[in-house]
This record gives structure tokens, sequence and C-alpha cells, in this order.
């Protein structure tokens, strides 16, 4: 499958899944569009190797998704967009009633707003070039739900709701919309849980790690290059019919 020639955008990819997507994206031989909320060397960096690794065109362009007009205007600086990959994602864990608004303001926004406004500023771009995919990482938590989670579990239901929407929109048009949704996928978002649940529940970190992975069937974390791939194949002549779904990449936790 050769991507050469499409540029991406994949937000939130400066760490984890998204800096592992963009990653496969390149190696498949497309441009690529790293972003976050930061601006520092390193960021900038990233884009660096992978373009020196893969021989694609990198860039990073900082954009604070928390905010709409960023957002919008992440596309906007990027150009052009054959593949919108929405991946920003932060996580908070309380329960509903000690939930803090400020907390459930910035998942909202992160985490499901963005997706809205960079789908908006994309799907134009998609349509003038006559071919499109959106991708949206959304979760298990956008088809389950877990306690303490509201604004994680709300937002990535509703990411997995959007992403129907958008293929409804584009049914006739060479452009398709997906959700992707993983389990437990080790990163950092992930292992900053470890600890914190080996603490609460004075356990050690191995035997938090099989607290986390008590849902996982497989008993395995999934990968960032397995969520890449996934990608990659979703860009596929092959998956140009798959448009509308939720593909769950979770060792079997949504099967339960
Ligand atoms: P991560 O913390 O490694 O990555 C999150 C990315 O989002 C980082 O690049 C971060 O800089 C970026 N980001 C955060 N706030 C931002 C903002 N305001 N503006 C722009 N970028 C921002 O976490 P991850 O595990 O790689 O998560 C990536 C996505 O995958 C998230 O949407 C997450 O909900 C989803 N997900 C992760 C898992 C998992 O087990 N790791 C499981 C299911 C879904």
């Amino acid at each position: 499958m050769s991507l050469k020639g499409k540029t991406a955008i994949i937000t939130g990819s400066n760490s984890g899944i998204g800096l592992g997507v963009a990653r496969e994206v390149a190696k498949a031989g497309a441009d690529v569009v790293l972003n976050s909320f930061t601006d520092r060397d390193e960021d900038h960096a990233l884009a660096a190797e992978i373009a020196s690794e893969f021989g694609v065109a990198a860039r990073y362009i900082q954009a604070d998704l928390s905010n709409a007009d960023a957002a919008r205007s992440l596309v906007e600086k990027a150009g052009c967009c054959d593949i919108l990959i929405n991946n920003a994602g932060i996580q908070h864990v309380a329960p509903i009633e000690d939930f803090p608004t400020a907390k459930w303001d910035a998942i909202i926004a992160i985490n499901m707003s963005s997706v809205f406004h960079t789908t908006a500023m994309a799907l134009p771009m998609m349509r003038q070039a006559g071919w499109g995919r959106v991708i949206n990482i959304a979760s298990a938590h956008g088809l389950t739900a877990s306690p303490y989670k509201s604004a994680y579990v709300a937002a990535k239901h509703g990411v997995v709701g959007m992403s129907k929407v958008v293929a409804l929109e584009t049914a006739r048009e060479p452009i398709t919309c997906n959700a992707i949704c993983p389990g437990y996928v080790l990163t950092p978002l992930v292992e900053s849980q470890i600890p914190a649940t080996a603490k609460e529940y004075n356990i050690s970190e191995e035997a938090a790690i099989g607290m986390l992975l008590e849902r996982q069937p497989s008993k395995e974390f999934a990968t960032t290059e397995q969520l890449g791939g996934t990608v990659v194949f979703l860009c596929s002549d092959a998956a140009a019919q798959i448009t509308g779904t939720a593909i769950s990449v979770d060792g079997g936790w949504t099967a339960l």
C-alpha cells in the first residue's frame, strides 16, 4: 500500500499512539503533519527524524486543540489534508460529583470538539482532491463505559457518533470516515495510570498492570504499530467501502 503523494495530519502526535500512527503512515509513503500544544525543539525534531527515516516531507505545527480557532487553523496552516487522523486526547478520572468542571470542559474540547473543527476544515480539501480519509482514534470507551470516566466516555461515544454522521454526509464521495476503538495501548497516557493504580490499591506495579488488563481478554496491550497498521489499512483501496464503522483493536474487550 503506497500513500505517496498524500498528506496526513495527525493530531496529538508528539507521543504515544499519534506518533506511532504518524510513523506508520510515513512508512507507507505519506507526507505527515505532526501536532501538539507545545512548541519545543524536540517536537520539531520528531518531524525531522520521520522525514529522514522514511524519505517523506514532515512538519510539526503547534496548535492547542482545546481552542476551536486553533484546531481550525491547524488544518488551514497544513494547507492540504488527504488523511485526517484525529488522535489528540487527555484523561481524568474522578466520581461524577467530584469531577472538576474545568477537566470536563477540557476533555470535551480536546477529545471531541476538536474532531468537529478539524473535520469541518479538512472535508473541503478532500473534496477538492477527490479522495479522503477521516480516521478518529476513539476508544473501547466509545462503545462501553467504566466508572469515574464520565467526560472521557461521553467524548469518545460522541466521536463514534460523529464518525457515523461524517460517513453519511460523504457516502456518495470517495471519502470515508471511521473510528478506531483501541483497548489498552502502552503509551504515556496509560503508563501514568500504572503507579496511580498501584498506589490506590497498595499493590505492585506488575499487579496494577494485571488490573488494567483485566477487561482485555488477550491480556496484552495493543501496540502503536498495530494502530498505525489499522490506519494504513483504512487508507487502502480494500477499505474504500468501509465507512461509518467503529473498528475495535482491543484484544476482545468489547466482545465480553
Ligand atoms: P498520549 O498522552 O501519549 O498522547 C496524547 C497526545 O495528545 C499527545 O501528543 C499530547 O501532546 C496530545 N494533546 C494533549 N492535549 C492536547 C491539546 N490541548 N492540543 C493538542 N494536542 C494535545 O496518549 P495516547 O495513549 O497515545 O492517546 C492517544 C489517543 O488514543 C487519545 O485520544 C486516547 O484517548 C486514545 N486512546 C488511548 C488508549 C491507550 O490505552 N493508550 C486507549 C484507547 C484510546
